[in-house]
């Protein structure tokens, strides 16, 4: 199981945290992605308390993808970026197919997860490509 590497919280260090699976009622935007969960799609309900309490609500995919590469702990709202440094510092410079044949960091994501795990690495490949450092 692939682990991105991050500094964060977590749970450790919260005075509570609780996460759950609900099923939204109105309309939320996504922590991770920022797309909009529509009323009736599930997603994740995170309430904790650091500093103060804080509330993360994240859509099914991004928390599918969370659950998948995090193992030590995550900071919420840095799921893509810990994903890209992954990517990066495992597959840099590989194409997008070669990246798609390394298929085990990607085993046990449903298909819809890994298209959008490729979907922004290509995105992201494509945009430094154009623009190189
Ligand atoms: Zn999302």
């Amino acid at each position: 199981m692939p682990t991105i590497e991050v500094d964060a919280d977590y749970d450790a260090g919260a005075k509570f945290y609780d996460s759950e699976m609900r099923r939204a009622a109105k309309e939320h935007v996504c922590c991770e992605c920022g797309t909009k969960i529509q009323a009736g799609e599930r997603y994740e309900h995170v309430a904790g308390k650091w500093d103060k309490v804080e509330v993360f609500k994240t859509c099914s995919l991004c928390a599918e993808i969370r659950n998948h590469f995090s193992g030590g702990g995550f900071c919420h709202g840095s799921l893509w970026e810990g994903v890209h440094e992954y990517v990066y510092g495992n597959f840099y410079s590989k194409t997008i197919e070669e990246v798609a044949e390394v298929s085990s960091w990607l085993d046990g994501l449903s298909d819809e997860a890994k298209k959008e795990v490729l979907r922004r690495y290509e995105e992201e490949y494509v945009r430094h490509d154009m623009d190189p450092f």
